[in-house]
C-alpha cells in the first residue's frame, strides 16, 4: 500500500516517526510538511497542494488544523487515491461544517474522519483496513499472575503511545492497570485536545484514555470499574434514552449502551452498559431522568 502523507507540527512528525520505526517506511510514496500557523479560513487553497505528487492509495492527513484539510480530495485526486483517514483531535481543527464539506467534495473518495486518531478500526475499505490493522485503537496482549509480566502491542496508537503505555505496565498489579495505563497516556505527549468537543460532550483526551483503557481490561478479561443501570429503575417507556444519546463512546461509534431485553420480563427493554467500552465518564448518570444509572468499583469479568 502506498500512502501519502501531509504532516504538520510535533504531532505529524510522532505519527510519521511511528510509522517508521514500525516499518511502513517504504510504504510511503511522499510527503508535504506545513507551517503551524497557516490561517484558519483559506480562500485559494490550490497554492498548498504540493507540486511533486507520486501516486498513492492512501492520503494521510495528521496535525493540519482548519481549512488546509481542505486539500485532502485534490491530493486524493491527483495521486489516484481512493481512501483518506482525517484524525481528528480537537473540535477547533476540524469543524462539523467543514467535515462534511470535505465530504461533499470527494464523492468518489472514502474519507474517515476518526475522533481521535486512536479510535480507528477497519471500515471495510482496502487501505484504510490494511492500515488499521497496524495502527488505530490499541489491542494488547497481557500476560499476568496478579501482577503484569508481559506486554505485547497487537496494534498500537499512530502516535507511538500505546508502546509508551505497554512499557510502562510491567509489573503493575492487574487490578491498577487501567489506572496506570491512563495516567500513561497523561504523560505522553498525546495531541488529543482538553477541550469540550460538544458533539460527543467530551473531550478528546477522554476519548483517548477510554480506547486504552479498553485495550486493557479486554487483554486482561476483566475491567474494574464501570457504570451500571438498575433494571428496575430503569424505564425506557419514560424517558428519551438519554443515556445512549449522550454516551461519548456512542456518539463515536461504540455499543457501549444499548437497550437490551430484560430477562425476568421480555417484553421490556432495559439500558445495559457495557464495562469494556465505558470510560466512566458519569454522563449518563447526569443525564438519566430516572437516576437509574451508578459507577460501581468490582470486578467486571468481559
Ligand atoms: S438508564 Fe435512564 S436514560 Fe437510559 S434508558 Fe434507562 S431510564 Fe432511560
Ligand atoms: S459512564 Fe456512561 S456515558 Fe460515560 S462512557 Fe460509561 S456508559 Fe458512556
Amino acid at each position: 500500500m502506498r500512502i501519502y502523507i501531509l504532516s504538520s507540527g510535533k504531532y505529524g512528525g510522532r505519527v510519521v516517526n511511528n510509522l517508521v520505526e514500525h516499518g511502513m517506511a517504504s510504504n510511503i510514496v511522499g510527503m508535504e510538511d506545513y507551517p503551524e500557523d497557516l490561517p484558519e479560513f483559506i480562500d485559494d487553497f490550490s497554492k498548498y497542494i504540493p507540486q511533486r505528487l507520486s501516486p498513492a492509495d492512501l492520503i494521510l492527513s495528521v496535525g493540519l488544523s482548519g481549512d488546509i484539510n481542505m486539500i485532502v480530495p485534490e491530493v486524493a485526486r491527483k495521486t489516484g487515491a481512493k481512501s483518506a483517514i482525517i484524525p481528528i483531535y480537537g473540535p477547533e481543527q476540524m469543524p462539523p461544517g467543514l467535515q462534511q464539506e470535505i465530504i461533499e467534495s470527494a464523492p468518489d473518495v472514502r474519507i474517515v474522519f476518526p475522533k481521535p486518531f486512536c479510535s480507528l478500526e477497519p471500515v471495510g475499505d482496502a487501505p484504510i483496513d490494511e492500515f488499521a490493522t497496524h495502527f488505530g485503537k490499541p489491542v494488547l496482549f497481557i500476560k499476568s499472575d496478579h501482577f503484569i509480566k508481559k506486554v505485547e502491542v497487537l496494534r498500537g496508537a499512530p502516535c507511538g503511545s500505546t508502546d509508551y503505555i505497554a512499557k510502562g505496565l510491567w509489573s503493575t498489579p492487574e487490578g491498577e492497570a487501567e489506572l496506570t495505563a491512563t495516567h500513561k497516556l497523561n504523560n505522553y505527549p498525546c495531541n488529543a485536545s482538553t477541550v469540550k468537543d460538544h458533539i460527543v460532550g467530551d473531550t478528546n483526551m477522554h476519548l483517548a484514555s477510554y480506547q486504552i483503557k479498553e485495550a486493557v481490561k479486554r487483554a486482561l478479561g476483566f475491567a474494574v470499574k464501570s457504570a451500571v443501570v438498575d433494571p428496575e429503575t430503569c424505564n425506557p417507556s419514560q424517558c428519551q434514552e438519554e443515556c445512549i444519546k449522550h454516551c461519548p463512546q456512542v456518539l463515536i461509534g461504540l455499543d457501549t449502551i444499548t437497550l437490551q431485553e430484560d430477562g425476568l420480563n421480555s417484553h421490556e427493554k432495559k439500558a445495559g452498559i457495557d464495562p469494556a467500552t465505558c470510560g466512566y465518564c458519569e454522563i449518563c448518570i447526569k443525564e438519566c431522568p430516572l437516576d437509574a444509572i451508578e459507577i460501581k468499583t468490582d470486578k467486571f469479568e468481559l
